[in-house]
Parts: structure tokens; C-alpha cells; sequence
């Protein structure tokens, strides 16, 4: 596995693969890195000549500089797992690498998905998303780029960016990786105490009713009912759950649309987020 630090080392590396015809497949993480990010890993592998993964810790996402800071960073162990898992180069730049003194990036208008759900309680996430995101494919140029369900919002923010920018790259999907508890895996459980990760497998039991409950009960009800379960839960405090259309993410108006239940709150200041299909 080759590791690199510096954008100009890996393009250097990457011309002669790419005028061969070669392809490439793009894992973009934060690092603390976990099955479900391997999963990404994967997919890349089965698409793509050679799967690059970068390891970047983002301040730009975040609104919250403890959240930045309380944020795992396992370096070691992620090359680990990278190498054991096959991924063939991985990324691993400083923050001066990315956003360089003369660096600028225009804001893009992403039509308002950026301000409901996970942007109205991250004011600033995802404009930091796309400029990091948009950084990374600028540099790589990649043909597949890999991102999880887990981040659902996210994932339509950057088809949206990818479609308003007319960028060469195919956004790929892939399924969320659960413990066996149902526990959405993240690098945030790290943080968590047994305990607290015993009560977060709560999250995907209100999912799961919720879907279990979709072709019964209106959107009011379900939501109404999730919402006192999670009242009465005094280790998990909500921020929000919201069924929407998973196209457009507004809220349902009818069950014929294709709905989505998300998630987000708080375990022993964790923060989580969660979602499941409800069709
Ligand atoms: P992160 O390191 O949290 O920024 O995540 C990097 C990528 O891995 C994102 O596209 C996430 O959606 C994806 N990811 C994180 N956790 C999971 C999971 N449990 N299942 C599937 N994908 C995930």
C-alpha cells in the first residue's frame, strides 16, 4: 500500500495509471476508520482499477471547534486496516496541504438541501463538505467516488454538487454497516462508554418501528410516538427525526413517495445520526 502526504507526489504517481487506462475509485474518510468505511473500501475495489482512500480530519465541517478537537484520530490503525483490507494508496494530507495560503473556493448554491435536517443543526457543515470533497476531486480527478448511506444528507449534497458542477466523477452509494446490536458503526462510538453504546442501539430499534409502522400509521403518528419514546430515553437527547422524501428531502406529503426516517441527537455528548429507508 502506497501512503502519500503531498497531492503533487500521488498525480505524479497516478499520470502513467491513468494514460495506461486505468481507473479510479475515491474513499474520502475522516479516519478512525471502521468496517463501514471498509465496505466503501470494497466497493471501490470491485469498481475501480485502484481504490486511493484519504484520511483527512475536515475543519472546515465543523460548526463546533470541541467537536473538532474531541474528534478520534487512530493514524496507525487506520494504515493497519487499510492495508489488511487491500486499498491500494491512501491520502494522507495536513490541513496546510489542503487549504493552502492562496487556496480560495467559490461557495456553491446546493438550493437549499444544505439548511434543513443535519445543515439547520451544523450551520456551515456542508458548504465544508462540498470544499473539501470538491477539493479532493479536483486534485484526483477520480471516476468513482464511494460515500455511505450513514450520511444520507450528504450524499445527496454532493450528487448536487457533482450534478451542478458538471464534474466526471460517478457518485457511488453504499448500504449502512451496523454492529449487532443495530448501533449505526461510526468513529464517534469510540467515545462512547459500554453503556451508553448498549442504550444507542435504541436509535435503530424507533427506526425500525418506524418502518415496521410506515404502511399503518401516518407520518404524524409515527413521528409523534418516536418522539415520546425518545422523551421518556433520558441517555439519548434528541436534535431531530424527520421522515422525508429520500429524493428531495422535504418532508412526505404522501405514502406513495419514497420515504426515509433520520435521526440525530446526542449520547454522553456524542453526537450520532442515523437513517433508515422506510419503503
Ligand atoms: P467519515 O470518516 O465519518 O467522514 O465517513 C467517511 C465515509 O464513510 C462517508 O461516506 C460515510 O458515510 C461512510 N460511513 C461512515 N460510517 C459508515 C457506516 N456505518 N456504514 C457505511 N458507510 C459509512
Amino acid at each position: 500500500m502506497l501512503v502519500y502526504r503531498t497531492f503533487e507526489e500521488l498525480k505524479t504517481f497516478l499520470v502513467a495509471k491513468v494514460e495506461s487506462g486505468l481507473t479510479i475509485g475515491f474513499v474520502p474518510t475522516m479516519g478512525a476508520l471502521h468496517d463501514g468505511h471498509m465496505s466503501l473500501i470494497h466497493s471501490s475495489m470491485d469498481h475501480a482499477d485502484l481504490t486511493i482512500c484519504s484520511v483527512f480530519v475536515n475543519p472546515t465541517q465543523f460548526n463546533k471547534a470541541e467537536d473538532l478537537e474531541k474528534y478520534p484520530r487512530t493514524e496507525q490503525a487506520d494504515l493497519d486496516i487499510l492495508r489488511n483490507n487491500g486499498c491500494d494508496i491512501v491520502l494522507i494530507p495536513s490541513v496546510d496541504e489542503v487549504y493552502p495560503a492562496d487556496y480560495s473556493s467559490e461557495k456553491l448554491d446546493l438550493e437549499g438541501i444544505e439548511i434543513i435536517m443535519e445543515g439547520e443543526h451544523r450551520p456551515g457543515h456542508f458548504d465544508g463538505v462540498v470544499q473539501v470533497v470538491g477539493r479532493f476531486f479536483e486534485e484526483l480527478q477520480p471516476n468513482f467516488a464511494f460515500f455511505g448511506e450513514k450520511d444520507f444528507q450528504q450524499l445527496a449534497v454532493i450528487r448536487k454538487m457533482v450534478s451542478l458542477r458538471n464534474l466526471p466523477v460517478q457518485v457511488m452509494a453504499c448500504a449502512i454497516k451496523r454492529e449487532d446490536s443495530g448501533l449505526a458503526m461510526s468513529s464517534r462510538n469510540m467515545r462512547l462508554s459500554e453503556e451508553a453504546l448498549v442504550e444507542s442501539a435504541y436509535i435503530f430499534k424507533q427506526l425500525n418501528w418506524a418502518k415496521s409502522s410506515y404502511s399503518k400509521q401516518s407520518v404524524d403518528e409515527i413521528k409523534q410516538i418516536v418522539l415520546r419514546g425518545f422523551e421518556k430515553n433520558d441517555r439519548i437527547e434528541l436534535e431531530y427525526f424527520e421522515i422525508v422524501n429520500e429524493d428531495t428531502l422535504l418532508p412526505v406529503k404522501n405514502k406513495d413517495e419514497k420515504a426515509r426516517a433520520f435521526f440525530a441527537g446526542v449520547v454522553e455528548g456524542v453526537r450520532l445520526i442515523d437513517n433508515v429507508q422506510l419503503y
